[in-house]
């Protein structure tokens, strides 16, 4: 149900679970755990659409300046987070990202690949779309690449598919409004974590609103859901108890912090396109309606023998921002993006306008028909993923999307302003390794050779360029929302905050979700994994509570019903 506090007769909630964030985990795990009879609290931290005011909770700086792009804007502080925008692109990670890489200093994750790849089949279902491989053959496809080439040194099968996408926050509020176990709290932020006096237990969450009375919710157990970011500032602010913070003794929360390295640069050359682009390129909605794409990618066997990280690629539409590309589709998407208000380059100049408009002017009318088209199909569900040039004889730029390996010195820590409820907003040092550029560097080269010595066609690029881009890139980074790491998983506390439980490692009853426990951040855009990461937790506390008579030491809140099915402590 969604609480109306103002009908409340106490300003102190008690419940079994409360989940602090109702992005896609937090809305996950309150269905999983309400349909099992639990009696949760979930604290949306924001209304049905995200408010200017509430948007302005998540503004905070980068060190140095520029270095980041705003904190503000991805995040979403509202019922459905980040889902209330996303593109929904859904990609497992692979086995080898959970691997220990003696070359990649801190990788290796604490638990087994199943334990997460055999949820991704619920975390679709979770997603709106059909449960299918990841991996496609050439066989099954009218398409003339190999499904590896290069001396296997790259590999065709792999794919990603789509979401509708979903809206968590549009999709779920049905159910969870019509739920007897979920209580849903509209506009209520998390603004500190109150340990008990031994402080190895969480006590109490106390939580402000703009629109009624703060109030206090005891649960036997605590779980933060509140995005990549989010996650590590409430654990780093709670500083009344600790002065280092919540689950800080290692000066770990906050470190590692992750994204992905993303571009198109240089231009894919195929030999015969027609033929070989279409399920790279051209979405196509597979049997089961959902619309796929393979990718390039570096073979495991590669990214060991020349000691890199997990890297795709794909051929895409070239950069909208440059006029060269004469599409009159790609000059209106950069129009319209210029007119919004993400936009981060400065204005462009008169003469690129020019060229941009001349695009149109000089385009064939069946360019507007194919705009039309997309965006037609664009307001569809499932919706088209993007909008491709209406020449499909456009040069195709190389997309590249890979692993930002983990970095104690890339981090976030509190900078020095507040917000509106006095919580230290949050300054990004975002940092990368040699690792991360090789891994970009060697994929390019590769690649390149592989589709020469197969005969397949080459890429269009030159080393030094390359090199240039990656440091522009790097250094006015965007991390595209992906926010990885910082509350790491670890088997030992000194090198992670959450145990492979994802609780937090000194904390009895705490427990985080979300791409913050990523130990590492593969290649793959992470909301499947946080998902299935998500529905593991969820299955676990279900087991845990059901276990017989484990009742907590000392106080537990609960009513009567609910103490003799409560958590073990784990302290
Ligand atoms: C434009 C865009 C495109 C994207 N495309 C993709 C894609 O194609 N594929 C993909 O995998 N991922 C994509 N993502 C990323 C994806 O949306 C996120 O990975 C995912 O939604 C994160 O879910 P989450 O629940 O962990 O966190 P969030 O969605 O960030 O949810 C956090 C929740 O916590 C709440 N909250 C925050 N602070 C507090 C507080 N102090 N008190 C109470 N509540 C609080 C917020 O209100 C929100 O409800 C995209 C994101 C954006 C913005």
């Amino acid at each position: 149900m969604i609480l109306d506090t103002s009908k409340l007769d106490s300003v102190q909630l008690r419940c079994q679970v409360c989940i602090v964030g109702s992005g896609a985990a937090g809305i996950t795990l309150a269905l999983e755990l309400g349909n099992q009879k639990l009696d949760v609290v979930l604290v949306t931290g924001g209304g049905y659409e995200q408010s200017d005011s509430n948007r302005r909770l998540h503004e905070g700086s980068a060190d140095p300046q520029g270095s980041h792009e705003p904190l503000e804007q991805y995040r979403h502080r509202a019922f459905g987070g980040a889902t209330k925008r996303w593109g929904g692109r859904l990609v497992p990670f692979d086995a080898i990202d959970m691997e220990h890489r003696p070359f990649m200093p801190l990788s290796g994750w604490p638990i087994p690949y199943p334990e997460v790849a055999d949820r991704y089949p619920r975390a679709m279902t979770v997603c709106e779309t059909v449960p299918d491989e990841f991996r496609q053959s050439s066989d099954s496809l009218r398409f003339d690449l190999p499904d590896t080439f290069g001396d296997g040194v790259i590999e065709t099968t792999t794919r990603e598919r789509w979401s509708m996408p979903t809206d968590f926050g549009v999709r779920y509020r049905e159910p969870l409004a019509g739920s007897n176990h979920v209580r849903v709290l509209i506009d209520y932020h998390a603004v500190d974590l109150r340990l008990s006096e031994e402080r190895d237990r969480l006590d109490s969450i106390p939580l402000i609103s703009r629109k009624g009375r703060p109030l206090q919710v005891f649960a036997d157990v605590f779980i933060l859901a509140t995005g990549g970011i989010e996650n590590a500032r409430l654990l780093l602010a709670s500083r009344s108890q600790i002065a280092a913070g919540v689950g800080n003794q290692y000066d770990m929360v906050g470190r590692c912090y992750m994204s992905h390295i993303s571009g198109s640069y240089g231009f894919v050359r195929l030999k015969s396109a027609k033929r070989q682009k279409p399920s790279f390129y051209r979405l196509a909605k597979d049997p089961q309606g959902v619309y796929s794409r393979r990718r390039f990618r570096l073979s495991d066997g590669a990214q060991r023998d020349l000691k890199v990280a997990n890297v795709i690629g794909f051929p895409m539409r070239p950069e909208i921002s440059d006029p060269r590309h004469g599409d009159a589709v790609l000059s209106f998407l950069y129009l319209r993006e210029i007119l919004s208000r993400n936009h981060r380059g400065g204005p462009p100049s008169w003469k690129m306008l020019a060229r941009h408009g001349s695009n149109f002017v000089f385009n064939s009318p069946l360019a507007w028909i194919s705009v039309a088209k997309q965006l037609w199909l664009r307001s569809r569900r499932p919706r088209l993923p993007f909008i491709l040039p209406y020449n499909s004889q456009a040069q195709d730029a190389l997309y590249f999307q890979a692993e930002h390996a983990p970095n104690p010195d890339s981090r976030l820590l509190l900078g020095s302003e507040v917000d509106e409820f006095g919580m230290p907003r949050i300054q990004a040092r975002v940092r990368f390794s040699e690792i991360d550029r090789l891994t970009v560097t060697e994929f390019y080269r590769q690649l390149d050779r592989g589709l020469r010595t197969a005969e397949l066609g080459f890429l269009e690029y030159g080393e030094a360029g390359l090199e240039e881009y990656l440091e522009r890139i790097t250094s006015r980074f965007d991390s595209f929302s992906h926010h990885l790491g910082t509350t790491r998983m670890s088997a030992n506390p000194r090198s992670g905050v959450v145990d492979p439980d994802c609780k937090v490692h000194s904390i009895g009853n705490l427990y985080v979700s979300g791409g913050s426990v990523f130990p590492t951040s593969g290649h793959a855009n992470p909301t499947l994994t946080i998902l299935a990461l998500a529905l593991r937790l969820a299955d676990d506390l279900i087991s845990q509570f059901r276990q017989p008579i484990a009742v907590t030491t000392g106080t537990s809140f609960l009513p009567e019903r609910h103490v003799a099915g409560s958590i073990a402590s784990n302290s």
